[in-house]
């Protein structure tokens, strides 16, 4: 493949020195947007595929520079209580605000950010090159995650070409929620796919995620058997929702039928995305209880007595 360093995306985060997206040392590059809404999204601000406003309570000092400057008049100071702390803050009208990022660079409480930006391949691999002596002394390698990095192909496939032509190991973090033409555009640049399974029934996770799991499956299939590249099978364990034994024996099954000793990861469910969530300006979708140390090994020792290899962590 040539490849086309021009090619651009929308980038929400590089984040150097990952352990938990793949083997190694990693940087892991997260793309924007998403097809689908699980109800526990820990990266919410991924979903949209366009830049975002995020705003920070907890730093805001109320002085109103950026009321002054917002060309929508999205900005207003009101009253804020967040348990013993009162105070007057910026609140935004997100139904005015079209994120254009001026009441950012003016705010001296750096209580603001626009999430996502325009990035080609070339500005990216710089930065993903810069630490390949960690990779190299890890195993290490080049993450691309996101939101779904099957949303944006032609640039997922050139990022992960590019890494190859630098001699930099790859792997993909997906919900593999695309379409067939995305998979085989993408995957003869991976060397590993991190894949995740929200539900293994159908209808359980439409109501989840909003969308079948029917592509999913087979896509995954595809991915494994007919293209042959390294799969590890990823489920964000998340108490009540998917966390049944019914589900994870099914999911162990499935990962049976990709090849030998496919592993399982168990993620243990946490809470970073609500607080993500208050800074969109949107409302958390579901109570999430984060599972005790000893009920995740419960739960990988049911994958394993259901003949699948598992792992808590990724
Ligand atoms: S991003 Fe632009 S439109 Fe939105 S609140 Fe800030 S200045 Fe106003
Ligand atoms: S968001 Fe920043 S500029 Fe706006 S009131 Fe708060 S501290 Fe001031």
């Amino acid at each position: 493949m040539n490849v086309n360093y021009d090619a651009t995306a929308t980038v929400f985060n590089i984040q150097t020195y990952s352990i938990h997206d793949g083997p190694g040392i990693r940087t892991t590059v997260f793309l924007k947007g998403c097809p689908l809404r699980c109800l526990w999204c820990a990266n919410p601000e991924s979903n949209q595929a366009k830049p975002q406003l995020m705003t920070y309570s907890s730093k805001c000092t109320g002085c109103g520079t950026c009321v002054k400057v917002c060309p929508k008049g999205a900005i207003s100071i009101g009253p804020y209580k967040s348990g013993s702390m009162e105070k007057y803050i910026a609140f935004t009208d997100r139904e005015k605000c079209v994120n254009c990022g001026a009441c950012v660079s003016v705010c001296p409480a750096e209580a603001r950010e626009i999430a996502g930006k325009t990035m080609t391949v070339r500005e990216v691999i710089d930065k993903v090159k810069k630490d390949k002596l960690f990779y190299d002394g890890s195993g290490g390698g080049m993450t691309v995650s996101g939101g779904e990095p099957l949303m944006q192909p032609e640039f997922t496939a050139n990022l992960m070409a590019a890494a190859h032509e630098a001699g930099i190991n790859t792997a993909i973090e997906t919900s593999s929620f695309a379409s067939k033409a995305a998979v085989d555009l993408v995957y003869p640049h991976v060397d590993l796919g991190l894949l995740d399974i929200k539900h293994m029934d159908n209808t359980t996770h439409e109501k989840l995620t909003g969308v079948p799991n029917t592509y999913i499956l087979e896509n995954i299939r595809h991915i494994a058997v007919d293209l042959k590249v390294p799969v590890i099978i990823r489920v964000a364990t998340i108490p009540g929702y998917n966390d049944s034994p019914e589900n994870l024996i099914a999911t162990a099954k499935f990962a049976q039928t990709l090849g030998d000793n496919v592993l399982v990861n168990l993620l243990p469910a946490h809470k970073l995305g609500e607080s993500k969530n208050e800074s969109l300006g949107q409302e958390n979708r579901c109570e999430i209880n984060v599972p005790s140390d000893e009920y995740m090994q419960s739960l990988k020792k049911l994958v394993e007595d259901a003949g699948s290899p598992c792992k808590i962590g990724g």
